[in-house]
């Protein structure tokens, strides 16, 4: 018997359930995992149409960070980030969750000043302030970075990594063990609406599964199911890529980010650099099969100019994927009361989902087996965008 059973359920679609999930990514598997963890008893469906993680989840930096430009991402980091150091405990799968640090070089003196202002007025309080470093130390610390012309750097040394895939595999599995059945190559092709009311989805080839209940965590195609209701949500996908080396002798701990710009690099604990120019990629598509040929030439470019080594490393591997924004680059989460009964949303996290999975995955399980809005899930419901309250976010990276 394997330590880690496989996480999917192989076993015959069943007619009925009382909460459906659609979507096998890193927030629908976070919502699986979330009902397990309050031990929801009800009969949960999660519906993937590829496999575990085919959407973004295996294609993004996995790292994590306290430091956002808003109060309410920054708390909502802070508890998101407790959950993730809990999960191999809790899942017995390692995610290599490991506090690197984040590096970010700062150019301008008004964005110095941002920081400043955040580090005192949130990030301190919370208890993950950021450390100003002189750029002598930067040079003493990091010996193998080439940062010309910055004006100083913070390094916010709680911040981290994990393992993308092991993060799916944890959270899968936590579900599996506690009963919910992870389904995958399953499209969910409708949602079926009776007297402003979900009565169930019907899944590509006509099987409908009966529900009263269903999360749409589909990412950049949550729209597409949605709009089977006539409901859409303010998102837009925004094509991102990264590449990824051959191993080097460990020497960058951080991510390292020029601020202004948005190119970072990291490296993994095996030693492979990772590295992104946020040129040359932009597009608002959501497929990632190609990969810019200009990107990874900026990208090239970026590993040359922030590395010492840098034009003497080889490429390994380079894919694309997309993050899912907001006007307000926060994601949305739970529902409309405008909308049939027993639909509700988990999207747009416009580049952070990934470290925000876990977290929003419990505050949903509790809104929807107990009804409960949670003061942390408040601010991202999706009558925020009609209402006016916008959280104002800007710290996003790439
Ligand atoms: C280059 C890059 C770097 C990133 N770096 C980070 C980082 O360092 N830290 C971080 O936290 N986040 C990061 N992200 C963002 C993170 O990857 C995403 O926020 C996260 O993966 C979103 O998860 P999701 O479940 O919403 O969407 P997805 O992972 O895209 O999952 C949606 C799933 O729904 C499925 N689906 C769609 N339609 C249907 C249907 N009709 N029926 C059934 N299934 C369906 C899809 O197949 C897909 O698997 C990065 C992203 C990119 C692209």
């Amino acid at each position: 018997m394997p330590l880690i059973e496989n996480p999917v359920y192989n076993g015959p679609v069943p007619d009925r359930a009382d909460i459906v999930i659609v979507g096998g990514g890193s927030v629908g598997l976070g919502t699986a995992y979330g009902l397990a963890k309050l031990g929801y008893s009800g009969e949960v469906l999660v519906f993937e149409r590829s496999y575990l993680g085919s959407g973004n989840a295996t294609r993004n930096a996995a790292r994590f960070r306290y430091h956002f430009f808003s109060k309410e991402n920054s708390k909502f980091a802070k508890e998101a980030i407790r959950r993730l150091d809990e999960i191999p405990k809790l899942s017995g799968v390692n995610i290599i969750f490991n506090k690197g640090g984040y590096l970010w070089f700062v150019f301008k003196e008004k964005y110095a000043k941002v920081f400043k202002k955040f580090n005192k007025e949130v990030w301190a309080p919370l208890g993950a302030p950021v450390r100003e470093l002189s750029l002598d130390e930067v040079k003493s610390l990091y010996p193998y970075l080439r940062i010309e012309n910055a004006l100083t750097a913070f390094v916010g040394e709680n911040d981290g990594s994990f393992h993308h895939d092991y993060l799916v595999l944890a959270m899968a599995s936590f579900a599996k063990k506690h009963g919910i059945k992870i389904m995958t190559r399953i499209e969910v092709e409708r949602i079926i609406v009776e007297g402003g009311k979900v009565k169930g989805v019907r899944l590509k080839g006509g099987k409908v599964i009966k529900t009263n209940n269903v999360v749409i965590s589909a990412g950049v195609w949550s729209n597409d199911i949605l709009k089977t209701v006539g409901i859409e949500v303010p998102i837009k996908p925004d094509r991102k890529c990264l590449l990824v080396t051959e191993p080097y002798r460990f020497v960058l701990e951080p991510l390292v980010i020029l601020f202004e710009e948005g190119h970072y690099i990291g490296q993994t604990l095996k030693g492979e650099f990772i590295a992104s120019s946020a040129k040359g990629a932009d597009t608002e598509t959501k497929d990632y099969s190609k990969l810019p040929f200009k990107w990874l030439l900026e990208t090239a470019k970026v590993l040359k100019r922030m590395l010492k080594i840098g034009s003497a490393i080889r490429i390994l591997r380079a894919w694309c994927g997309s993050y899912n924004v907001t006007p307000d680059h926060s994601h949305i989460l739970g529902r409309d009361p405008e909308w049939p009964e027993g639909l509700y949303i988990n999207t747009g996290y416009s580049g952070h989902g990934m470290m925000l999975a876990p977290y929003s995955g419990e505050l949903l399980a509790k809104f929807i087996a107990k009804g409960v809005v949670d003061p942390d899930l408040k601010p991202y419901l999706p009558t925020r965008f009609k209402e006016g309250r916008l959280i104002k976010e800007s710290l996003v990276i790439g």
